[in-house]
């Protein structure tokens, strides 16, 4: 089988584009009515969803952005009764509070066959058996790719993180044609594959990877090391979670899917940029019931492709990303931003409001995170325990907001330059992958 869904993986453009505004249209309206943070901001712009006449008023519709979803945590932008909602999932916010996102059992259904068009567009069926080597949990790459994968009706192996040596056994036994992971946690496997001596007791083919930039050169790394052909995975939860564009088996950009998305490519004025520039990919839902998102900026910077593609899909197409518009930083897969650092600290009595963050990558190819931080002059009693005690609580605070382990390195008071200018606070010294 080629397509999954071929009547939207193939839909002639205007025929496209026709879809594309009766969906606009009726997200509009629907956050409209539901939404009272969309109400406040069509009122305060003097329109109504009747003001959405063609594609090209989507240029009149408030933006999104992601203090939006914070501002009204948990469930504050969700457009139906909770009673409608099946799941959550919740991802890093900019600082403090996680976004939540909901979904409908519509919304699951809508996410597990676009996970099923995407598996089925790089030649995956119902034989093959798929290694979901993701975290399980309140992040959206474990279930999202799981549901795909049984959509597909393949047999999934949510062997979720860690443990790489029995993820490898896992591998040989089950007869593994496909895995899901990311980049970085798919070079290590790949190391440790080899130290092991197992390489041609695989059976792979096929490789997911997402949740994090790689490179062409990664790419190629990963397809030699496990004989595969490797797929970039983006998404985002704002979004419904991964799967929202992915690679062909062209390898040359990824196929954003038009029926449920409309991407804008903006530069720093919100503006549309020039034909194949870089810009921030901007993304209105048009199928999401529990949490329609009208022109979310998802600070992600890539490139629009041509739509045409010789596997015959006419969805819009982006470059890899790029970059970040934001300070973000992806650490092993998951969205830290310095402010949440920040807050952590300003909180934190026995410390001075100088940081610095520091990161790097590991033997096992892991990101660490270091956060450098000043001992205050009169919390310094001499006492090794009282230094400790200090450390475990910035750890602890860390950990719980930022949902992994920094490091904590406490230095003497004055030891962190003074800027007069714009800090410099992070030190990304991981080599890019
Ligand atoms: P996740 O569970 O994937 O981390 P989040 O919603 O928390 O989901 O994070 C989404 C962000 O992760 C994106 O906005 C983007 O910055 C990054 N991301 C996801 N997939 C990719 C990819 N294939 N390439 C580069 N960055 C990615
Ligand atoms: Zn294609």
């Amino acid at each position: 089988m080629k397509y999954w869904q071929p009547k939207f993986e193939t839909m002639k453009h205007d025929e496209l584009q026709e879809l594309q505004l009766k969906r606009l249209k009726k997200t509009a309206a629907a956050v409209y009515e539901n939404v009272p943070f969309y109400r406040e901001k069509f009122d305060a712009l003097g329109i109504t969803p009747d003001d959405v006449k063609t594609l090209d008023d989507i240029k009149k519709l408030p933006m999104t952005r992601k203090t939006d979803l914070r501002d009204n945590y948990p469930f504050g932008l969700f457009a139906v009764p909770k009673d409608e909602i099946v799941r959550i999932h919740a991802s890093s916010g900019t600082s403090g509070k996680p976004t939540v996102v909901g979904y409908t059992a519509k919304d699951i259904e809508t996410w597990a066959d676009m996970m099923a068009r995407n598996f089925t567009m790089i030649g995956l069926d119902a034989s093959d058996v798929f290694q979901n080597a993701v975290n399980y949990g309140l992040f959206t790459g474990g279930l999202g790719f799981h549901y795909g994968i049984e959509r597909l009706g393949a047999m999934a192996v949510p062997s979720g993180t860690g443990n790489t040596v029995r993820q490898i056994e896992m591998m040989q036994d089950f007869g593994v044609t496909a895995i899901h992971c990311t980049p970085s946690y798919g070079l290590y496997l790949a190391e440790t594959v080899r130290e092991m001596g197992v390489a041609d007791k695989l059976s792979l083919r096929v490789g997911c990877f997402g949740a994090e930039p790689w490179s062409s050169s990664t790419r190629k790394e990963l397809e030699d090391a496990f004989q595969i052909k490797a797929y970039d995975s983006y998404g985002l939860s704002e979004m419904m979670g991964p799967g929202i564009a992915f690679e062909c088996q062209e390898q040359d950009g990824l196929h954003i899917w038009s029926d449920h998305y409309i991407v804008e490519i903006l530069d720093e004025n919100g503006e549309e940029v020039a034909e194949g520039e870089k810009g921030e990919i901007v993304l209105t839902s048009l199928t999401k019931e529990a949490l329609p998102v009208l022109r979310y900026r998802t600070g992600d910077i890539a490139r629009r492709l041509a739509s045409e593609c010789p596997c015959g899909r006419t969805s819009d197409r982006i470059s890899r990303i790029l970059g970040r518009a934001d300070d973000m930083l992806i650490v092993r897969g998951i969205n830290v931003f310095p402010s949440q650092i920040e807050d952590v600290l300003v909180r934190i009595e026995k410390i001075t409001d100088q940081f610095e963050i520091y990161l790097d990558r590991n033997k096992k190819k892991l990101d660490e995170i270091t956060v450098r931080v000043e001992l205050d002059e009169d919390a310094f009693t001499g006492e090794i325990g009282d230094l400790a005690a200090v450390k475990r609580v910035v750890e602890g605070d860390l950990k719980s907001v930022l949902n992994i382990r920094a490091n904590v390195d406490l230095v003497e008071k004055g030891t962190i330059p003074r800027s007069t200018g714009k800090a410099k606070r992070v030190f990304d010294r991981r080599e890019a992958i």
